[in-house]
């Protein structure tokens, strides 16, 4: 098995790796950035539509009161007729505009009372049995007192007389030619009439319909009707800004009446101090878009994941392209381009490594195996011979192929000494284990470098004349070169 160059290989630097990680990470941050930006248009998109669907409620509802009203006001025309009857009719007779009013109220289920008022508040005609009560201070008489609008619109109130019962009055005044209050009409609303229209208008789960005096004051909420008629609300600042000038407000805030986050949209009912609301729940409009999210979300780890995955692939494949390399073909050792690029390395870090020794090493007489054994058989000695070289020396160490039959050792950290000592323990190593197809040796030359020298070139060619050295001294051997400064001694 060929040794792997190490992953600090200086031939091919580490560069693809980075590379294929950062672009890995930005495929997932953009993946993210996408991802994101879709999950806050859509979220954006579903909310507009949220609004515009509340939108278009409360303009149902604004429909649906207006035209209640309508009926009502028709009603209070109906009874004018009653005190103001044609000239040539003359006076109207009590017990004919009784029954008159009484056939009005009992044509539609939800009129709980009609009042005819004179111009200083007492009940002149009206629908009630026994001695009518004094209604001077009702806010639907006093109200034609204060203001000169001849329809008056009341707040939701609790009946006195019908237990239980909430209702609105509608009132108008009928003035005299010199502006003076002659009679004052009232209609007395049941609020279920608006809570029956109401209801049957409730189109979706979840979404509510009110309406509300001016001041905030429920007169029908659908649904929940009976917990919320007569409250008053908190005046919102969205509430407050819609009127008749400015009919139409919608906001996204936090239900007084459920703790709900909601969408409320308003609209003002024009012609009536009314305002009609529809609103939505948030939660339950983002439940699908919740749903989405997740799903982008899964789906992002899930392409995270294979981007990763891909990018380790590519990695893995850089690191082995590196390795194929800077290996020796033959022998897996690190090929002459990878072992002087790592000498060059050491090189560059002498200075602070302190020694390094190297072995150059060349087989004896190899001419003569190849030429009786042939060529494979020589390409097997050079195998055995590196193989044995790669397991004796550290892991440390660099063993490399530096050209046919010669090996180049790098040993940092290592002095003459230390050296000098694994070459003897390789040579001999060769020479009793390579003994096929014939006892093999090896000459070795063992150079240190000096201190404070900057390359490894000086070293280098005087390991190649120590074992110029050993071939002179009949092979077999190890030579150490003398150092510059020092002799060293030599070992055989
Ligand atoms: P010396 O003891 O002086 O080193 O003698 P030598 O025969 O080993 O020296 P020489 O340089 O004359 O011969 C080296 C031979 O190694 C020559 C070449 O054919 C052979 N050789 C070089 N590379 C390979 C290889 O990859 N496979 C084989 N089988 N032979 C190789
Ligand atoms: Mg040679
Ligand atoms: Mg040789």
């Amino acid at each position: 098995m060929p040794t792997p160059a190490r992953p600090d290989d200086p031939i091919l630097p580490n560069v693809p790796r980075q590379r294929v990680l950062f672009v890995a990470t930005m495929a997932i941050m953009v993946l993210a950035g996408l991802f994101g930006w879709y999950g806050i248009a859509d979220r954006r998109t579903i909310m507009d539509e949220g609004i515009e669907a509340a939108e278009q409620m409360a303009s149902q509802t604004a429909l649906i009161a207006a035209g209640t009203l309508e009926s009502g006001e028709q009603l209070l025309h109906a009874m004018e007729l009653l005190v103001k009857p044609p000239v040539a009719a003359g006076r109207p007779d009590p017990e004919a505009v009784r029954a008159a009013l009484l056939d009005l109220r009992n044509a539609a289920p939800h009129l709980m009372d009609l009042l005819i008022l004179s111009g200083d508040g007492r009940i002149v005609h009206w629908t009630g049995s026994g001695t009518p009560p004094s209604v001077a201070e009702r806010e639907y008489f006093t109200a034609h007192l204060r203001s000169g609008s001849p329809l008056y619109v009341g707040p939701p109130q609790l009946s006195k007389v019908h237990a239980g019962r909430w209702f609105f009055a509608l009132s108008e005044a009928l003035r005299d030619p010199a502006g003076g209050l002659a009679n004052v009409l009232v209609v007395i609303i049941d609020v279920d009439l608006l809570r029956e229209r109401l209801t049957l208008r409730n189109p979706r789960r979840g979404v509510s319909q009110a309406l509300l005096s001016e001041d905030a004051r429920v007169y029908s909420r659908t649904p929940d009707h009976e917990r919320h008629v007569g409250k008053q609300l908190p005046l919102s600042a969205e509430r407050s800004a819609v009127s008749a000038g400015n009919p139409y407000a919608s906001t996204v805030t936090v239900s007084p009446l459920d703790g709900q986050e909601r969408i409320v949209a308003y609209q003002h009912l024009r012609r009536y101090p009314m305002v009609a609301a529809a609103t939505l729940p948030v939660a339950e409009l983002l439940a699908p878009w919740r749903k989405r999210l997740t799903i982008v979300c899964f789906l992002w780890l899930a392409l995270s994941a294979a981007i990763v995955a891909i990018a380790r692939r590519a990695a893995t494949i850089s690191r082995m392209q590196r390795e194929q390399a800077s290996l020796d073909g033959l022998t897996g050792v690190h090929n002459r381009r990878s072992i002087m690029a790592h000498a060059d390395e050491f090189g560059r870090v002498l200075d602070r490594r302190g020694e390094l020794s190297m072995l150059m090493i060349d087989i004896d007489h190899f001419k003569e195996i190849n030429d009786t054994y042939g060529h494979l058989a020589g390409d097997d000695a050079i195998r055995r011979i590196s193989q044995l070289l790669r397991d004796e020396v550290r892991g440390s160490d660099v063993v490399g192929r530096y050209g046919g039959e010669e090996f180049l050792v790098l040993m940092p950290d290592t002095g003459t000494e230390g050296a000098t000592h694994v070459a003897e323990k390789l040579r001999a190593a060769v020479a009793t284990q390579v003994t096929a197809p014939r006892p093999v040796t090896i000459s070795v030359g063992v150079a240190t470098s000096a201190r404070g020298e900057r390359s490894l070139e000086p070293t280098l060619t005087r390991a190649d004349a120590a074992l110029y050295e050993a071939k002179q001294a009949g092979r077999n051997c190890v030579r150490v070169a003398q150092a510059p400064a020092e002799p060293a001694g030599t070992t055989g």
